[in-house]
């Protein structure tokens, strides 16, 4: 579907382009596509194929591949373009936790980051009964997923639903269960039977870690992060995005030395609980502003690096 996208717009943008920029220099504006010279044609036809051959490859390629590749870990360019080698899997479950929607295969991750979510949960159960469900991690050798998931892509990302379950879920949970919000229907503030202690702990646990760099949550969470928490020094890495109503995410630092590793700006000073948060709440309340979770509008353009994990052992 995507490819059949990629072609139509691969001709009509090259067309077009092509089109104009002869014209702009013959100055024959009645000129018809169709009269253009062969070469041109063939040159036309050249950069589709080059054009879907790069988006296959980074569509396709990636959300295939079923093994990390072989060797110590490493990370390649940024969560939203990147990749990673010798990732390794997070186990669907273990004490305290469950991976969801094991059908995906997006249950891996850098070492750091498989060892964060073991060591949340164990920390988490701690203090709640209940077992913590654990969402997209990234593919086994990172990289944009077939539907080009925003983020996620060099194994240093995970989401982490809200919502702890009373037990462990059975295989068809793990597939179907869908994780619910926890704010009111209107969002415009958290639900209280669905925000406890318990999330807060989850939040502050994630946060005490050296490791995390940032937390995504909806905004209006992190609004009631402000008006309730009597410290908020540990808010700045709460970061307001869209969506995140349901699960949280959680990015980890660039690992150290792994120069490849390409971060984020860092984080503004302050607990973010001013402007910033005002303006996005302003967002949220104009009339009928949806909450356009921000999509990928192509492919992105991956390290070099990334075509050898791609097609390593
Ligand atoms: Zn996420």
């Amino acid at each position: 579907m995507v490819a059949c996208f990629l072609v139509v717009c691969a001709w009509g943008g090259c067309g077009f382009v092509l089109y104009w920029a002869k014209m702009s220099t013959t100055h024959l504006l009645d000129q018809p596509l169709l009269a253009m010279r062969p070469t041109f044609l063939v040159l036309l036809v050249f950069l589709t194929a080059l054009l879907l051959s790069s988006a296959s490859a980074t569509a396709n390629d990636w959300s295939e591949v079923t093994t990390p590749s072989h060797g110590s870990a490493e990370v390649f360019g940024s969560p939203a373009a990147g990749c990673i080698g010798g990732a390794v899997i997070l186990p669907p479950e273990g004490p305290g936790y469950q991976v969801m929607r094991l059908l995906r295969h997006r249950n891996y991750g850098h070492p750091s980051l498989v060892h964060f979510v073991q060591t949340l949960a164990e920390n988490l159960q701690a203090k709640h009964p209940g077992v913590m469900l654990v969402g997209d991690l990234g593919q086994p050798r990172g990289g944009p997923t077939a539907s080009l998931h925003r983020s996620h892509q060099n194994g240093l990302d995970v989401d982490i639903w809200y919502w702890l379950y009373d037990r462990v879920p059975n295989d068809d949970e793990v597939e179907h269960l869908s994780a619910h919000s926890v704010l009111h229907a209107d969002r415009r503030s958290v639900d209280p039977t669905h925000w406890t202690s318990a999330q807060v702990d989850l939040l502050r646990l994630i946060v005490d870690t050296e490791e995390v760099e940032r937390l995504f949550v909806h905004p209006v969470i992190k609004k009631r992060l402000c008006g309730q928490e009597p410290d908020r020094s540990w808010l700045s890495k709460v970061r307001p995005w869209w969506g995140h109503d349901d699960h949280l995410h959680v990015r980890l630092r660039c690992p150290l030395g792994n120069d490849a590793c390409v971060s984020q700006k860092p984080i503004p000073p302050g607990d973010g609980c001013g402007t910033e948060l005002d303006e996005w709440l302003a967002m949220l309340a104009k009339p009928k502003q949806a909450e356009p979770y921000p999509k990928q509008p192509r492919p992105p353009v991956l390290p070099p690096e990334c075509n050898a994990v791609l097609h390593a052992d």
